[in-house]
Formats: structure tokens, C-alpha cells, sequence
């Protein structure tokens, strides 16, 4: 690695602290939206047979594995790397999608 790239790398570093901070903030904050969503619906003891409440619970439930599965790659060190090519997410990617698994190139592959 050159000079230049080890400086430029130190800088992406500290930019990545600042909004890992920020997406985890984010996620926890989602984290308990979706669970009391979950919990609402669950509470409701005829949302076994409604079938719009179980299209709901269906999307708080998979919304809540994303934010889990990004909050579990923040400890492993993992987050905000592409699950695919393993290149780094850009910073402005995860402020609009904290959750976002893939890099856009990928992303736009798998669709
Ligand atoms: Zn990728």
C-alpha cells in the first residue's frame, strides 16, 4: 500500500466510525419500532385469521431480521461490507439504507 492510500484509508475510517455510529443508533431505533409492531399484532388475538395483519406481521418479521442481521455484522466487524463482492458499502448508501446488505452493483444483480 502507497502512502496516499494509507492516508486516504485513515480518513475513509474515521468518516465509517462516525455513520456506524449513527446507522446503529438507526437500527436499534428500528429495532424497537418493529418489535413493538410485532408485539401489537401478536397482542391482537384475531390476527391469525386476518389476512392484511398477517401480510403486516409478515413485514415487521422480515424487517426485524434485516436490522438484526445488520446489527450482528456490526459485531462481527463485518458491517458495511458488501455480503457479495465484500467491497466496502458507500457511506451515503447506508444513511439512506442502514440495513443494506450489498453494494448497489450487486444489489441491482440479484433482482
Ligand atoms: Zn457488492
Amino acid at each position: 500500500m502507497t502512502t496516499d492510500a494509507a492516508r486516504h484509508d485513515i480518513g475513509r475510517q474515521r468518516h465509517e466510525d462516525a455513520t456506524s455510529r449513527e446507522s446503529r443508533r438507526r437500527l436499534e431505533h428500528e429495532r424497537e419500532v418493529r418489535l413493538s409492531q410485532v408485539a401489537a399484532i401478536e397482542r391482537t388475538p384475531q390476527y391469525v385469521t386476518d389476512e392484511v395483519m398477517l401480510a403486516q406481521l409478515d413485514t415487521a418479521r422480515s424487517a426485524l431480521e434485516e436490522v438484526e442481521a445488520a446489527l450482528r455484522r456490526m459485531n462481527d466487524g463485518t458491517y458495511g461490507l458488501c455480503d457479495a463482492c465484500q467491497a466496502p458499502i458507500p457511506a451515503g448508501r447506508l444513511e439512506i439504507l442502514p440495513h443494506a446488505r450489498f453494494c448497489v452493483t450487486c444489489q441491482r444483480r440479484r433482482r
